[in-house]
């Protein structure tokens, strides 16, 4: 029987993080992922958005502290062999429509509390800096075979929020890979193809798993970074009805169009609720993911069993970001990804430990926490080695913004916050 100090169900992004944290303190870990390599779930369809654009503080906080991991990653990781990861900060921009300031203020004081710049721009430095783009207001986002969609109403975007400090990584799966192979070259182990069947438990505590071809691995510690499984393997701990806060996999398409011409490569992201869509510059291609908007019911599905073809929603989305961008061509042939968030009931992660000793939880990513995986693994560290989180809960110190958050923001007891979308 093989023995560990800590076992991670998951080798995504997240997982890679945490097993690269605990490693450099020590700890000796194994990552046990049902795929074929690192970072082959949810990770590798993200858009991989790097934003400090949140309506909490910590959620702020948080980010930019990420994003200046992303922008030393060879620093960060230490050791890397290969080709890593590139982050390319374009900055990004958020489109308001008039009447609808108010909607933001709360992400621009937590912009302000945590020492992030952003400009507000107007409709002529926003078409300045995105020629091609068309300001005119279709919102609010409806189905597409409701009447009048596609269709300009009153009103018009009336500026937009710019903050340099953003971008995207070229390639999230890499990133994920690239975290895998520090983390060995401090220690860790990496088993794939072998899925996680059962949780063991002993004495009233978490004492291993049991993988699919019958294996026993024990720890003491075992952390769910499932991604969108996370409740499966909640439910195998036996701990979810201890949960304030669940977790559900919700499918989403991202579209690929070539983009249209005048179209800036460095122009920055752009999030659009108007028109329900954010987009980023991908090589040649322009990348179209959903804002949410409410008119989309959120497709909740089983992640052993779903649909990983493009479907109308692709050419939704494609529709509507051609709203913004008059010139984009609707390709004959759907290009894109599918891909599923981990969903938690108010789109907040939840970082914790749980009712069960030695069971802790990185899950909940909601469509958000790609930029925030390098440093995951840090604040997962930090609450796994304090033995009292719940009644003392610990703090993480964000070294580039000279501050710390309290993590029991990110607690599974917390009351369901009022963030009801990827933005968070
Ligand atoms: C379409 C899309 C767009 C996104 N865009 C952004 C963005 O712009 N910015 C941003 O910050 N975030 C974004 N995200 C979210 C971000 O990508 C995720 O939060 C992050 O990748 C989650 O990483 P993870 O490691 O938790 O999950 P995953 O990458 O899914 O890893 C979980 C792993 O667990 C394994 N696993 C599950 N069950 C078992 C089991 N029983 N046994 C063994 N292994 C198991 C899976 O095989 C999987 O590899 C997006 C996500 C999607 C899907």
């Amino acid at each position: 029987m093989k023995a560990f100090d800590a076992i991670i169900i998951g080798a995504g992004v997240i997982g890679c993080s945490i097993s690269l944290a605990l490693a450099r303190r020590g700890i000796k870990t194994l990552n046990v992922d049902a795929l074929p390599s690192a970072g082959y779930g949810s990770t590798s369809h993200s858009s991989a958005i790097v934003r400090p654009f949140y309506s909490h503080e910590t959620s702020c906080a948080l980010a930019h502290e990420a994003r200046h991991r992303w922008l030393g990653w060879r620093e960060f990781l230490d050791y890397a062999p290969g080709p890593i990861a590139r982050y390319v900060e374009t900055g990004g921009l958020v489109l308001i429509r008039d009447g609808t300031d108010h909607q933001y203020e709360n992400n621009l004081a937590m912009l302000d509390n945590v020492g992030v710049e952003f400009q507000r721009l107007s409709p002529q430095e926003i078409e300045k800096k995105y020629p091609g783009i068309s300001l005119r207001a279709y919102g609010p986002p409806r189905r597409q075979h409701e009447e009048g969609f596609g269709e300009p109403v009153a009103g018009e975007i009336t500026g937009g929020i710019f903050i340099p400090a953003s971008g995207y990584v070229s390639d999230p799966q890499l990133a994920a890979s690239n975290l895998q192979v520090a983390a060995e070259h401090e220690g860790s182990t990496f088993s794939f193809n072998v899925r996680v069947t059962d949780i063991l438990r002993g004495g009233g505590a978490i004492s291993g798993v049991q993988l699919g071809d019958g294996d026993i691995i024990c720890a003491p510690t075992v952390v769910n970074a499932a991604g969108p499984h996370s409740s499966v393997i909640n439910d195998l701990a036996g701990i979810t009805s201890s949960l304030n806060i669940r977790t559900k996999p919700h499918r989403h398409e991202v579209a690929y169009l070539k983009a249209p011409p005048g179209y800036r490569q460095n122009a920055g992201f752009i999030v659009d609720l108007d028109a329900g869509v954010y987009q980023r510059p991908d090589s040649a291609d322009m990348l179209i993911g959903s804002a949410d908007p409410d008119c989309d019911p959120p497709e909740i599905v089983d992640p052993d069993d779903y649909n990983d073809q493009l479907t109308a929603q692709w050419t939704a989305q494609a529709v509507r970001a051609a709203q913004r961008w008059p010139e984009l061509g609707i390709e004959n042939n759907a290009r894109g990804t599918v891909g599923l968030y981990d969903v938690s009931d108010d789109w907040i992660p939840i970082y914790d430990r749980t009712e069960l000793p030695g069971f802790y939880l990185a899950i909940g990513t909601s469509g958000n926490q790609f930029k925030n995986a390098p440093v995951v693994g840090d604040l997962m560290a930090a609450i796994i080695e304090n033995r009292d989180h719940d009644s003392a809960p610990s703090l993480l110190n964000l070294k580039s913004l000279k501050r710390s958050v309290n993590l029991s923001f990110y607690s599974r007891n917390r009351d369901i916050q009022e963030t009801a979308s990827v933005m968070a």
